[in-house]
């Protein structure tokens, strides 16, 4: 029997596929335990921003150099290990596997082999269209009630800022009967809330050639038996359609809740981007999904200071962000990633710009966020219990439909169960509440929105 332990670094995709990788592997016989007592560490990485790999990097040298210990074995998988693997063999003897994301499939057993031959072994994926998946569902999660589930690798969209489709490898869609598979297997084992994720949901289905696209699946997935709450991330720009709104507002057990990253309010820079989409047409996707969900929110994404963005392509996007008064906004300065086409753009911007322009940005933000969350004190929503509150004794938290944090006194025996939850104030990120009965009902097809008449 071997010890392990995970570090997990970045998005939702790669908490999946950990939770995927700890499953297969303590079906195996493995045991994961904190790091000090671990054979092999294992790391499931993230390539989108240089500060995600120099954590990685600062963390293998802390291993490699702890006084009184020899090094563990050290395993690198996901989108780093793609980009930098054959550069973290070299460097350390230690790291005795790097995988890329689309090898995953071949992990468990590997794992097993290096531990027992001692051999250093290299997965990275050399065929970006081929795909050798972990076919296992995440049982073992650190959430018992709350799940994701990959539906697609990959992306072809070559946004010129971001790295995936270099790490990541084309975009392939998981057929809908594995999907549905581990939908019924998450169900089983307590999950309540699910949600489907991807680099881009809305290209789901377009490599079928039977017409079953992503409306489709999220219709399917959100009647089944036992699903009782459906969300999903992260939807395009230029291809969210109104067939998926159609769903959401007509699905109770689907949340209305969309995250549509602008990335900035210059057409001029969009184009830059390679988003594929004008603010105007952003303005109609916005039109269209707060017409069909007047109780939804929306949040996005928008990077400062991208090559060549002047202060005249700054203010637009301050004018998006006004404009389109987002629930909320992932804001970030621009990374150059190494092999992306921005990172040669000409006009590269100063950090102590970007972070005055992301300063600007945040702080207008704050009060869009703060207004629209006080205008919620009153109301009642429907709230899965799903975690204890980082601060504050007795406290849990959970989430409205429409994906707000909620802190709200209680202890751990109601954790996993719905209530129904009173907004009383709203601090800076998120909402505090009272529980004003249990909702056994909301989780059984009360509409999402509107949850006023308790
Ligand atoms: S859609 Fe653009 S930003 Fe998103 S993963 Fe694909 S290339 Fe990156």
């Amino acid at each position: 029997m071997y010890c392990f332990s995970m570090k997990i670094y970045g998005c939702q995709m790669n908490v999946y596929d950990a939770d995927r990788l700890r499953t297969a592997l303590v079906s195996r016989g493995w045991l994961e335990t904190p790091e000090e007592e671990a054979d092999i560490v294992i790391f499931v990485t993230c390539s989108i921003r240089d500060k995600a790999e120099q954590k990685v990097w600062s963390e293998i040298g802390r291993l490699n150099s702890a006084e009184g210990r020899t090094p563990p074995a050290i395993a690198v998988a996901g989108c780093m290990a793609q980009r930098t693997g054959t550069q973290l063999m070299k460097r350390y003897s230690s790291v005795c596997l790097v995988c890329g994301p689309r090898s995953l499939g071949k992990l468990p057993g590997e794992l097993e082999n290096v531990m027992r031959t001692g051999q250093r072994v290299s997965l990275l994926d050399e065929n970006p269209v081929s795909l050798d998946d972990l076919a296992v569902a995440p049982l073992l999660r650190a959430n018992p009630w709350k799940a994701f589930i990959t539906i697609a690798n990959g992306c072809d969209n070559f946004c010129t800022y971001c790295i995936v489709p270099y790490v990541r490898g084309r975009f392939i869609s998981r057929e809908p009967v594995v999907i549905f598979r581990e939908v019924e297997e998450l169900v089983s084992s307590g999950v309540r809330e699910i949600t489907l994720i991807g680099q881009n949901v809305n290209t789901y289905g377009r490599d079928f050639d039977n017409g079953y696209v992503f409306s489709s699946l999220l219709d399917d997935v959100a009647s089944m038996d036992g699903v009782e709450r459906v969300r999903f991330s992260t939807s395009h720009p230029k291809d969210l359609t109104k067939d998926v709104v159609d769903v959401m507002s007509r699905r109770p057990s689907v949340c209305p809740g969309i995250n549509l990253p602008i990335q900035s309010g210059s057409d001029q820079i969009l184009k830059l981007m390679n988003r594929g989409y004008t603010v105007e047409k952003f303005a109609s996707i916005v039109e269209m999904i707060r017409s069909a969900l007047p109780d939804g929110s929306l949040t996005s994404d928008l990077i400062v200071g991208f090559p060549g963005e002047t202060s005249a392509d700054f203010e637009r996007s301050v004018e998006a962000v006004e404009r389109f008064r987002f629930d909320m906004i992932h804001t970030a300065a621009y990374s150059p990633r190494e092999g992306t086409s921005a990172a040669g753009i000409e006009g590269q911007i100063s950090g102590p710009e970007k972070r005055r322009r992301l300063g600007v940005v945040n702080s207008i933000q704050t009060v869009i966020s703060q207004e629209i969350n006080e205008a919620l004190v009153g109301r009642t929503f429907s709230v899965l219990a799903d975690g204890t509150a980082p601060r504050g004794d007795s406290m849990l938290q959970g989430r409205t439909p429409s994906d707000k944090v909620v802190i709200f006194p209680g202890d751990i025996s109601m954790l996993g169960s719905f209530f129904r939850v009173r907004i009383t104030g709203t601090k800076k990120w998120c909402l505090s509440g009272e529980v004003v009965k249990a909702d056994g009902k909301a989780s059984l097809g009360v509409k999402c929105d509107g949850l006023d008449q308790v």
